[in-house]
């Protein structure tokens, strides 16, 4: 690329990010290649473009598109020269070719992440069936699960093993073609080319040159009538022919509304899987697998409460390791239980307290009983308590006034009162305030 560019690209990068940020992570990005649209960057490591993507890909292709005017997909790559000696777990990344055929197709896309392989996943009872049945496709011919449907909730392996086999497939035929698409792109594919009166093309792309075609993401084709068709056509046309055809959903075929019958059908007519939430000894599996990938090491109860804290979304258990790493390395601390709870904060905002925690909690502060706070007594000692309780209640549970007057043996107007009047108080007693203060870190300290 232009050294002209490049500057220019950084600038911009600078003014949307900050020059703190800027020089702490981006300045040691270096361009690697530009070529149709696609532009690969290099990080001196594997944590730096963990956190580079995942928190500032979408400054790199606006910046990069404000500079140039194109659309850009950007693919981030680590240099294996660079990284902490002994691993070299990264070195296939940036040597293996692009799929062909795909280039051309892909632009702007999150296209087949090389970091998706086999090799890197892990396998539970949990998805133990989706893992087979995508390799089954990859070794065998004739192909046995034509379509493969994949469907879960977000986070839990879709992309990963669609991208998997795509490049499974390439990597034993180079001559193969693995066309990757989402159903939103193909879309947007088809109006434009119902716009520029090449739709012939456009067929002739998916049905004549395509061997592997991945297109995920399906539910995003509810009432889009037009592009069903087309689409059914297209599999119909790969699946007669022996090609392979993956999908994935949010949800099964049956189950994705607004989907023409003959469509859900031809959908489901091979194999649909699902992926479940990974349990917890999976979870466990992944996240040491991230960890030895980061080159880091974790106390066993950090991982254990990360198993814990992160219900079902994998996605978000990779993100809160490189968390971890970004704050014990920014802050100069190790990792441990302390740093772990400050740090995952944002993941488990969303956990339920129950009324009864808080209640616990607050009485075990004030050395009151739990009995106490329920009682009708209105002195001070037991009164005061008790409406912090109730704010704390409001705070973190969502219960109604009238669940919490239940509970505290009250109802709701009375609660209500209370409320009204510990909010005045917050706001001009200082006292009241810093308890106040002290007593959310110590419970969020417990609880989150
Ligand atoms: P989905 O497409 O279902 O939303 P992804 O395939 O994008 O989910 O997965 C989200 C993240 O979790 C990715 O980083 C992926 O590598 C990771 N992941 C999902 N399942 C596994 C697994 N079984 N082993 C290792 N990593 C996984
Ligand atoms: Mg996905």
């Amino acid at each position: 690329m232009e050294n002209q560019v490049w500057s220019l690209f950084n600038e911009a990068l600078k003014k949307r990010v900050g020059t703190a940020s800027f020089n702490r992570w981006l300045s040691q990005i270096k361009p690697e290649k530009f070529h149709a649209n696609k532009l690969i960057l290099v990080c001196p490591n594997k944590f730096v473009l963990d956190w580079v993507k995942l928190n500032y890909y979408k400054d790199l292709v606006s910046s990069f598109q404000q500079v140039t005017g194109n659309e850009v997909f950007i693919d981030l790559i680590f240099s294996p020269d660079s990284n902490a000696p002994g691993n070299d777990k990264g070195k296939h990344f940036s040597c293996q070719l692009p799929l062909p055929g795909t280039e051309r197709y892909l632009v702007g896309l999150p296209f087949i992440n090389r970091e998706y392989t086999f090799q890197n996943f892990v396998v539970g009872p949990s998805n133990q069936l989706a893992y087979a049945s995508a390799l089954a496709i990859t070794e065998k011919e004739p192909r046995l699960y034509n379509p493969l449907f994949f469907y879960s909730t977000e986070g839990l392996g879709k992309t990963h093993l669609s991208s998997a086999v795509g490049q499974k497939i390439y990597s034993t035929n180079p001559d193969v073609k693995v066309f990757y698409t989402t159903a939103e792109w193909f879309t947007h594919e088809m109006i434009q080319a119902l716009r520029k009166n090449n739709i012939l093309e456009f067929k002739e792309k998916y049905r004549k040159y395509c061997d592997v075609l991945v297109i995920e993401d399906i539910q995003f084709l509810q009432k889009k009538e037009k592009t069903q068709e087309e689409i059914f056509y297209t599999l119909d046309t790969l699946i007669q022919m022996g090609k392979q055809v993956v999908l994935t959903a949010n949800s099964s075929p049956r189950e994705i509304s607004d989907l023409k019958t003959n469509l859900k059908s031809r959908m489901g007519s091979g194999l649909v899987v699902d992926i479940r939430p990974p349990d917890y000894e999976t979870k466990r599996k992944i996240i040491a697998q991230k960890c030895e990938e980061e080159n880091m090491k974790i106390p066993g109860d950090v991982a254990d409460f990360i198993a814990n804290t992160i219900k079902s979304n994998i996605r978000d258990i990779k993100s809160a390791i490189i968390q971890l790493l970004a704050s014990s390395s920014l802050l100069g601390r190790t990792i441990d239980l302390d740093l772990a709870k400050e740090t995952l904060k944002d993941f488990i905002q969303n956990r339920l307290v129950k009324i009864i925690d808080i209640q616990n909690f607050i009485a075990q502060q004030f050395k009151v009983t739990p009995e106490q706070l329920r009682s009708k007594s209105r002195l001070r000692t037991i009164n005061y308590p008790r409406q912090i309780a109730y704010y704390f209640c409001r705070k973190y549970t969502d219960s109604t006034l009238s669940s919490i007057g239940n509970f505290f043996n009250r109802n709701h107007s009375s609660v209500l009162r209370a409320l009204n009047q510990f909010d005045i108080s917050i706001r001009t007693n200082r006292g009241v305030k810093d308890a106040v203060t002290l007593l959310t870190q110590k419970f969020e300290k417990t609880y989150f």
